[in-house]
């Protein structure tokens, strides 16, 4: 079987009769998260479910893999591992053109579509934005960027910042205020 780089579900049979749908695939080289495209290294795989409970449909699937992200002290790119599960309730309506979000009677978050080839970009690069750690870091030791002239002062010494000028300032500040 050929891998699938399309991110979608054919839920024609299920909108018929009663039942389970289920589809997998990849993603290559990035996701996309409203304005922003990820950047993935390698491929991304996700699989997901839809399981048709009376009028309404149960969406649920996972996506895993490795997120570029720059290292918050010296911006390198940084591979942060991204593993994301997700649920939605889905209601078909034929006129419905784009996914909507709407909130039910019960105060439910409810996507209404009403294409039988269900779009699953949307799902799986929320659920990824969403499992993403805030910030990264490409080594606990990351010494940053000279404030001064922007150095990788993990590359090299460019001289600007002497490793304890901050903290001698601070612990003098500390005794400092310990004696007022
Ligand atoms: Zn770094
Ligand atoms: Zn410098």
């Amino acid at each position: 079987m050929d891998v699938r780089t399309l991110q979608s579900i054919n839920l024609a049979r299920i909108l018929k009769e009663p039942g389970t749908a289920e589809a997998e695939g990849i993603i290559k080289e990035t996701i996309g998260a409203g304005e922003e495209l990820l950047t993935l290294q390698g491929d991304a795989d996700w699989s997901v479910s839809v399981t048709s409970a009376g009028d309404e449909f149960w969406l649920s699937g996972e996506v895993h893999g490795t997120v570029m992200m720059e290292c918050r002290r010296c911006l390198k790119p940084t591979p942060q591992p991204v593993n994301a599960y997700f649920q939605h309730l889905l209601e078909f309506h034929p006129e419905v053109g784009e996914l909507t979000l709407v909130q039910n009677e019960d105060d439910e978050d409810v996507y209404h579509f009403g294409d039988p080839d269900l779009d699953l970009s949307f799902f799986l690069a929320q659920a990824f934005a969403l499992a993403m750690p805030f910030t990264a870091l490409c080594d606990e030791s990351c010494k940053g960027l000279c404030p001064v002239c922007g150095a990788d002062l993990n590359v090299v010494d460019c001289g600007h910042v002497q490793a304890d000028a901050v903290p001698k300032a601070l612990s003098d500040l500390g005794k400092f205020l310990d004696e007022v």
